[in-house]
């Protein structure tokens, strides 16, 4: 290997760029000093008359920086990426960019992969195929939950392995990071691939393909010739300028940008209409039946009814429906007290049936996840942290209080798509219980009818009976 191979594409503090080469570099005709020289430089932050921006997370917040005087200098510290290490505006940022050159096919596919991809998913990985020369406008596959999004990108990533280029998955999410690093292993045995995230320990290194957290992306630039961000409407990359410019600054400038989502927010919407970013949709789950669509329930005061323990009401009536039915149960619900409420009045009246709730900083969340999964629970009752990346087979939903502000259209799409999304169990129940029916709602009803159409329209629905 070259000593170039473990600096290209990264950004680095001095300190950053000893410590890789004392790692892997000590015992090599390589110095770090000659390796500092070659590489470009950058001040880590600008400071100028009216504006201080640091250039590792970009950000131009002034509240964000820090300062001190030393021997009559005004030093800045930036706070908006201190945990990535500190930086301050005597620092310099060394970087080496990716210059590479993808070759056509030099090599026999990388894929270990042995499966088949469903009609949609070999148009879609076509259309995201055809994409890759045009590197101005990045691509958008809106793949419906279930519909195979990562099998689908399997040809993609072989495409530019074969090319010799460097590759990157990133998520917002560190649980999807986590999931998805198995099975990009075991799809491309004979390539290297890292999973670099804040909660590891585990550090970069030299690699074909990347997975990684939308944040650590800060610590590239013009890395990769292949860079697909996933759940790109998730938080926090949806509202993250600093997220967004380190996105686009990992890319190579003749790179890839591919975004992959199950439910586009406006913003992406709006790129789509003015054609800044191409799309292609994904309609049909790959088992070929349709997304099951919402039933709206009108419930009157659920809350107080919940608080005072009400039974004659159309609150219990449903609930006491749906705890019945066969499989696993979600209850989903914005209000952790609430939620609390409920488990704890559902347990006196169903004890013979196991329930549990789980909330978002529960330290027993992936422990009750894994019960409810082997079948020690049958009902859980959630706040909206399970939306995502989560997938039961045989299970119902019920969203108890959908008109909560907390609860978007894209929230709502993710909870409802946790039905039916495996081929044995394709179909089931999703109910919106609720006080007034929200225009989010509404959107997330025409959403996946629409898809439902779509799909059918297309005739991808082969599983429908
Ligand atoms: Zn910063």
């Amino acid at each position: 290997m070259e000593w170039e191979d473990f600096f290209i594409g990264r950004l680095m503090t001095k300190r950053e760029a000893i410590q890789t080469w004392k790692e892997y570099l000590t015992k090599t005709q390589w110095k770090i000093d000659g390796i500092l020289k070659k590489m470009e430089q950058m001040p880590a932050i600008k400071v100028s008359e009216d504006k201080v921006i640091c250039s590792r997370c970009h950000c131009e917040d002034r509240d964000q920086y820090a300062s001190l005087t030393y021997r009559q200098e005004k030093i800045f510290f930036c706070c908006s990426c201190l945990q990535m290490g500190r930086i301050t505006s005597r620092d310099i940022l060394y970087y080496l960019p990716n210059t590479k050159y993808l070759v056509t096919d030099q090599y026999h596919s990388f894929l270990s992969w042995k499966g088949e991809l469903s009609l949609q998913q070999k148009i879609a990985a076509q259309e995201a195929f055809d994409s890759l020369g045009d590197s101005l406008h990045p691509h958008l596959i809106h793949a419906v939950t279930g519909a195979g999004k990562t099998e689908m990108l399997f040809p993609i990533i072989d495409k530019i392995l074969r090319g010799g280029g460097k590759i990157a998955i990133a998520s917002p999410r560190v649980d999807v990071c986590i999931e998805l690093f198995p099975r990009i292993c075991e799809a491309f045995k004979n390539t290297k691939v890292i999973l670099l995230h804040g909660k590891s320990q585990t550090q970069y290194k030299p690699c074909d393909i990347l997975i990684t957290t939308t944040h650590q992306l800060l610590r590239f630039i013009q890395a990769f010739d292949l860079l697909i961000v996933d759940e790109v409407d998730a938080f926090p990359y949806v509202d993250d300028h600093r997220l967004h410019f380190a996105v686009n600054r990992a890319v190579k400038n003749k790179g890839k940008l591919l975004f992959l989502t199950a439910t586009p927010d406006k913003k992406i919407d709006i790129a789509v209409k003015k054609g800044l970013i191409h799309r292609t949709i994904l309609p049909a789950r790959y088992h070929g039946h349709p997304l099951v669509e919402p039933i709206f329930i009108w419930l009157g005061e659920w809350e107080t009814h919940l608080i005072i323990r009400k039974k004659k009401t159309k609150l219990f009536n449903t609930l006491k429906n749906f705890i019945e039915l066969k499989g696993k149960k979600l209850i989903f619900m914005a209000n952790i007290k609430l939620a609390i409420a409920l488990a704890e009045w559902l347990m006196k009246e169903f004890a013979q049936i196991p329930l549990t709730y789980v909330y978002a900083a529960d330290p027993e969340r992936q422990k009750k996840v894994e019960k409810l999964r082997r079948g020690e629970y049958e009902v859980l009752i959630s706040t909206t942290i399970l939306e995502r990346g989560v997938t039961f087979e045989n299970c119902q939903v019920y969203i108890l209080g959908a008109e909560d502000p907390l609860f978007s259209k894209s929230a709502l799409v993710q909870m409802s798509g946790r039905v039916g999304r495996k081929a044995d169990f394709p179909s089931g129940k999703v109910i919106f219980g609720h006080h007034g029916i929200t225009s989010e709602m509404k959107k997330a009803y025409q959403e996946i009818r629409s898809m439902n159409l779509l799909a059918k329209k297309r005739g991808l629905l082969s599983g429908e009976e």
